[in-house]
């Protein structure tokens, strides 16, 4: 299969190319129509298939002589434990824990929340959920309970399974203070609450309403994979939009697997038997795609890593693990290897170990800067590769599908459009560009299998949010341009959103909480370059007549409470007082032009603009956080 011939045909007849892949797919039932269009401009696919997720990544890859091969090696350097379990092994603590889950009154559409480490157990809770048709929804532990709140009242779970703590280096985290203290924040209460007892810190149970996961567990027995729609959700998952709210992401059954099998194969080159790397967080959509779905289902190792870049123990790492388990592929984010240089400038560490197994390294989550690519492709002597997705995609829109033949990669860029995915570029009239135009990235309907169609409990913002901006697209929200040979080039997000460390957040939810401060007249909250963490944020704030506070006591009021509300990964730790804002005559703050300023992209001031001076007081602000070369 080549690149260009895929590519062609997934555009020209998409039911007809997604129709191939669906067909090895392990399926109860085969669907017959892959394809539908709803009247609202979304999409279904393979309406009539019948499927488990679970099935297809443990019971599956036993029926094809898998069992005693290992499905997952937990790797945890914080706790300096490294466990392996085979498919056999994995697939007997999922069904005994899904029959836990359905023991506790857990049904087909019911949602789960997981609140955990990167503890095996969370894969296995992922898995048990799929098993029995419930729909779990991971809330990365960096959350504060605020946060966690939300994603409570929003997915309305019928349990919410969590750990006594995480590790961060050589620091305990408590989880249950952060649980308990969600639960008196939410409206919305889970039946149980199932904790696993971790030694590092023992969490106290609230009678009644907790149970011990070790327990619990023990008295519980096997259960079957369930057998269900398609359509069925898989999970839910939190993102930051563009308001305080968050968007729950629908994952549907039938649409992930068909997506992540050709993604695993096809993309990454991935075949049963390799060993698969995807180093991120089972909070993250990586986490779902590349470290417990993906790989499972097609067969793989996936390395499943409790551990950071660098002083776990040191900045060689990532290398001990590719060495040690003989990785072949693996996922990152550009943070973590611009820590690693910052370390290991000159890759003395990396040179320890044998990478000999690893044919390649993919990065994403924010754009892979052509320093950090230099230096990891020069110091690894491996392909190193940009690739482009979102939480709602739940896989690469852009990519070098290094599994098809004829496929490039050009350094710089994200590369080129994945199969499935009709990406344009598009004017703010909605006027198609031409190459080496910028403009908004969209990708024209439809979408391919596995691309969110809908979000939890609001649909009409899923319409709102990425459908009706272009009328036939799908709005990303990342703004770019495509290069002559379709080559994509992110050159970042067009709205309030901003990527810290590859994660995203919501600039408008921490305006909220800067704005709430007695002293704060208004403010705005912008991304700022990073040296490490690609953006962090930035208060510009006003503060109201007469207030004295300085701006350091300020600062370290509202980092308190940012760190409070949203949490550590916000690394909210900038706040510069100005005199005023730039504002439109009609008082509008202009977001925009503050994010080209600081971007340090030419800009012209919008005729709206009420007082140009305003903006040098900006703009020698923002040259202080300017990247530098
Ligand atoms: P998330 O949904 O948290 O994965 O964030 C998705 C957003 O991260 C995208 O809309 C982009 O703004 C950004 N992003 C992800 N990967 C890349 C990349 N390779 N280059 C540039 N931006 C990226």
């Amino acid at each position: 299969m080549t690149y260009q011939h895929s590519y062609a045909r997934s555009i020209a007849d998409p039911a007809a190319f997604w129709a191939d892949q669906a067909d090895d797919l392990a399926w109860y039932r085969k669907p017959l129509n892959t394809l539908s269009e709803n009247a609202d401009g979304t999409h279904q696919w393979f309406a009539d298939g019948r499927l488990n997720s679970c099935y297809l990544a443990l019971d599956h890859q036993i029926e094809q002589g898998r069992g005693e091969q290992t499905a997952l090696i937990y790797d945890s350097p914080v706790t300096s434990t490294q466990q392996s379990f085979t498919y056999n092994q994995l697939r007997d603590e999922v069904a005994r824990l899904a029959g836990l889950l359905r023991s506790l009154g857990v049904q087909k559409g019911d949602g789960v929340i997981i609140y955990m480490p990167m503890v095996p157990q969370a894969a296995m809770a992922m898995l048990a959920c799929a098993r029995i048709g419930a729909v779990h929804s991971v809330v990365f532990g960096g959350f504060a309970a605020n946060e966690l709140a939300l994603r409570i009242d929003d997915a309305r779970p019928t349990l919410l399974l969590t750990a006594s703590c995480g590790l961060e280096f050589d620091r305990v985290i408590e989880y249950k203070p952060l649980v308990d203290k969600a639960l008196q924040l939410a409206r919305h209460q889970p039946r149980q609450v199932l904790v696993l007892q971790r030694p590092q810190a023992r969490a106290s149970l609230v009678e009644g309403r907790d149970l011990d996961w070790q327990d619990a567990v023990a008295n519980a027995s096997a259960v079957a994979p369930v057998e269900l729609a398609a359509a069925d959700p898989l999970y839910i998952m939190y993102t930051s939009g563009t308001t305080g709210k968050p968007k729950g992401i629908v994952r549907e059954n039938g649409g992930n697997a068909v997506a992540l099998r050709f993604a695993m194969r096809h993309i990454y080159g991935m075949q049963a038997g390799d060993v698969w790397w995807g180093i991120s967080d089972v909070g993250w959509v990586v986490g779902h795609s590349l470290i417990v779905y993906g790989p499972l289902m097609n067969g793989c190792t996936t390395v499943f890593y409790e551990g950071k870049p660098i002083r776990t123990p040191d900045a060689g790492a990532y290398w001990r693990v590719v060495e040690q388990y003989r990785v072949n592929g693996l996922f990152c984010a550009p943070t973590a290897m611009r820590a690693i240089r910052k370390e290991d400038p000159e890759g003395a560490l990396l040179r320890r170990y044998d990478l000999s197994s690893l044919r390649q390294l993919f990065l994403a989550g924010e754009k892979l800067d052509s320093s950090t690519h230099q230096w990891l492709e020069s110091t690894s002597g491996k392909a190193v590769h940009d690739h482009w997705w979102q939480t709602e995609t739940g896989w690469p829109v852009t990519a070098p599908c290094v599994g098809l033949e004829g496929s490039a990669a050009r350094p710089g860029s994200s590369n080129r459009a994945v199969p499935g995915y009709h990406v344009r570029v598009l004017d703010d009239d909605g006027q198609l560009l031409a190459a080496n135009q910028q403009g908004a990235i969209v990708i024209a309907l439809p979408l391919p299998p596995g691309c969110s169609q809908t979000l939890w409990g609001d649909h009409q913002r899923y319409l709102d949010a990425y459908l009706t901006t272009y009328p036939g697209y799908y709005h990303t929200g990342d703004g770019g341009y495509l290069d002559d040979d379709g080559f994509v080039y992110i050159m970042g997000r067009t709205d309030d959103v901003i990527n810290v460390s590859g994660h995203r957040l919501s600039t408008g939810e921490m305006e909220d909480l800067v704005a709430r401060h007695p002293a704060v007249a208004e403010c705005a909250v912008i991304g700022v370059h990073d040296d490490i963490k690609g953006q962090v944020p930035l208060a510009l704030v006003v503060l109201k007549d007469g207030q004295a506070i300085s701006e350091a006591a300020l600062q370290s009021e509202l980092m308190a409470s940012v760190r409070e509300q949203i949490g550590a990964l916000a690394c909210f730790n900038q706040v510069r007082v100005v005199k005023r804002l730039p504002k439109t005559r009609s008082g509008k703050i202009l977001r925009a032009v503050l994010r080209k300023i600081a971007d340090q992209q030419a800009y012209t001031p919008p005729s709206t603009l009420d007082d140009p001076a305003v903006l040098g007081e900006i703009e020698a602000v923002l040259a202080s956080f300017a990247r530098v070369g």
